[in-house]
């Protein structure tokens, strides 16, 4: 929940809505994010740390510590329910952030440490509650003899897969297993039989207010971004479907405005981009209510119904158009359809998903 996607959604939804409320809860929900992703930071670039040769990094450092020093000052007066209790959660954010900033004042003006890695060095205790999770959801109340033994048969399940539905970011070390996983390239007969359905969508229309045109912007912002994090773009390609200098006039942009951290980060589509995704996504949400459940390759499909949406705009040197459509299409699959309908077999006939239950 404490995330620059909600507090940047919320303060959205305050100009909108012109709710001042909302506006509160986004800063605070900005601060803690702030406050976590530096105690908890696994990256140099984000991590507390100076260098002396560096002017730029000892204003950093200097800014990091003030602000967690108003964290602790926040905490300390702040008023949680009308009783006034000092709760928990306020000691335990002051004592937290106290430690925090004298151990790595410590180890970075006393050792000469460039940076601290917080999360390397154990200042979180996600670890120890992600075992406890885990064990817990075999046995809520585990008597000693159960939990050594889910402590043995999570030891090895740690090295062999990951669990799934836990509530924790998963270690970014490497997992023993990856190395046997087998690729899931399922066989489909090339020939792609369109189902039949029975009420033609055609006709739906769509309405899209402003916040659900802002979220789209935002979802187009992202798919963008992630194929040129994944796959082989050019500058003259990307430049053709947007930039990243935010121009308060492109419509529907200002949620995306409001995410940045820093300026040039995250990615504007040009209105005809936006334009493309939109024709897109009109057809696609005609048809997936009704499609959804088939037993069909949706991807195909969708590949078919879009045939004619083309955004002549943007460069064709890497195809980038095309491979937003499929990126899109993906994307509202993994949406709107159950968990792993993607991943999964999809047979272009009953007889043929009869034939691979027999086998
Ligand atoms: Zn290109």
């Amino acid at each position: 929940m404490f995330s620059k996607d909600v507090s940047s959604s919320l303060q959205f939804l305050s100009e909108e809505r012109n709710i001042k409320e909302y506006s509160t809860t986004a800063t605070f929900i900005e601060i803690i994010t702030k406050w976590f992703s530096l105690i908890t930071s696994r990256y140099a670039t984000l991590a507390l740390g100076k260098n002396p040769a560096n002017e730029n990094s000892l204003q950093t450092y200097t800014k990091t510590v003030e602000f967690l020093e108003s964290c602790i000052d926040l905490f300390c007066d702040m008023q949680i329910e009308k009783k006034e209790i000092f709760k928990p959660v306020q000691t335990g954010l002051m004592i937290t952030t106290k430690s925090y900033i004298e151990i790595t004042e410590y180890l970075i003006t006393k050792r000469g440490f460039l940076y601290v890695l917080d999360n390397r060095a154990r200042f979180s205790n996600d670890f120890v509650e992600n075992l406890f999770s885990n064990v817990r959801k075999k046995f809520p109340t585990p008597n000693v003899l159960q939990f050594t033994n889910s402590l043995k048969w999570l030891t090895v399940s740690q090295y062999l897969q990951d669990l799934p539905n836990t509530n924790y970011d998963i270690d970014t070390g490497d997992l023993l297993a990856d190395i046997i996983k087998r690729s899931k390239k399922d066989k489909v007969d090339k020939q792609y039989e369109m189902p039949v359905i029975h009420l033609e969508p055609e006709t739906i229309s769509f309405q899209l207010d402003n916040v659900q045109l802002n979220s789209l912007y935002h979802v187009c912002s992202y798919i963008i971004s992630s194929i040129n994090k994944n796959q082989k773009l050019c500058d003259s390609c990307l430049d053709s479907a947007g930039s990243k200098t935010y121009n308060s006039k492109v419509q529907y942009s200002r949620l995306v405005s409001l995410k940045r951290y820093r300026e040039k980060t995250l990615f504007f589509v040009n209105e005809y981009t936006f334009k493309y995704f939109l024709d897109m996504y009109i057809i696609i949400n005609r048809y997936l209510p009704h499609i959804k459940n088939m037993n069909c390759d949706i991807l195909q499909f969708f590949i078919i119904k879009l045939k004619d949406i083309e955004c002549n705009s943007i460069k064709s040197c890497h195809d980038l158009a095309n491979k937003i459509k499929i990126r899109f299409i993906k994307y509202e699959m993994k949406i709107n359809c159950r968990l792993g309908r993607l991943e999964k077999p999809v047979y272009n006939s009953k007889t043929m998903a009869m034939h691979s239950i027999i086998k």
